[in-house]
Order: C-alpha cells, then sequence, then structure tokens
C-alpha cells in the first residue's frame, strides 16, 4: 500500500469517527433520504438554501465507514456553495469515480479533500457508498420527494 493510499485511508476513518456537520438542520428548507440497499447505508440529508446559496447542510444516518466519511467530507465541501457550483462538484466527484483512471478533468483540480475517495474507484461496489451522500443531496436539491437510491 502506498503512502498516498495510507493518507487518504487516514482521512476517512477520521470523517468516519468524527462526522463533520452530523444531525438535524431544525430549520431545515430541503430534507432527502438515500439509501444504498447494496451495502445498508442509508441517510438523511438536510439543509438550508438561501437564494440559490446551500447556506447550511447536515447529515445523519448509519452506514459503513466509506458512507459516512463520503457524507462528512461532502457537507464541508459544499457548505456556502451556490447550487451550481455543487453541480459541478458532484460531476467531478463522480467522474473521479467512475471515469478513465487515466483521465485527470479540470473538475479533477477543484475536488481538494474529495480526492481521497480516489482509491475507491477499484471496489465498484464501494462507489455507490461514496455517492449515495451524493444522490441524497442532488435528491434535496430537487426537492422531488423521492427516495434517493444508489440500485
Ligand atoms: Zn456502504
Amino acid at each position: 500500500m502506498s503512502e498516498l493510499t495510507d493518507l487518504y485511508q487516514e482521512v476517512i476513518l477520521d470523517h468516519n469517527k468524527a462526522p463533520r456537520n452530523f444531525g438535524v438542520l431544525e430549520n431545515a428548507d430541503r430534507t432527502a433520504d438515500g439509501h444504498n440497499p447494496l451495502c445498508g447505508d442509508m441517510l438523511r440529508v438536510s439543509l438550508v438554501l438561501e437564494g440559490d446559496v446551500v447556506q447550511d447542510i447536515r447529515f445523519e444516518g448509519s452506514g459503513c465507514a466509506i458512507s459516512k466519511a463520503s457524507a462528512s467530507i461532502m457537507t464541508e465541501a459544499v457548505k456556502g456553495k451556490r447550487v451550481a457550483e455543487v453541480e459541478a462538484l458532484f460531476e467531478g466527484f463522480h467522474e473521479l469515480m467512475t471515469g478513465d483512471p487515466s483521465v485527470k478533468g479540470e473538475a479533477g483540480a477543484e475536488l481538494g479533500k474529495l480526492a481521497v475517495f480516489e482509491g475507491v474507484r477499484e471496489f465498484p461496489v464501494r462507489v455507490k457508498c461514496a455517492t449515495l451522500a451524493w444522490h441524497t443531496l442532488e435528491a434535496a436539491l430537487r426537492e422531488d420527494g423521492k427516495v434517493a437510491s444508489t440500485e
């Protein structure tokens, strides 16, 4: 295992142990649930939108280390961002998770801490754990009342 992978793993373990923005927002104006039946991960994302800016965001739920760490890092990444920026981040993250490993798009450079999930790409089943929080966030932003599912 490379040193880089160790570092990434440390970040994931840290966020799993001490998730950031964990809980429910009492004054949330958008909420969505997400479910990854393959692994059993369940998430709820709640957020406060002010205009088109994600003013505040929290998540709760139970799941594996990767799903929890991904949700935790996601909340940090999107807080204070405009919806269009959030969508660009999701696109970049999705590309990182599913794209050609030899291609690093422009979006990749903007991902910051989200890049710790790069190694997850090697494990297709785990990719769903890592992207669940993002699908749930999308559902909350769309507010269509559907439960986001990775299946
Ligand atoms: Zn999982």
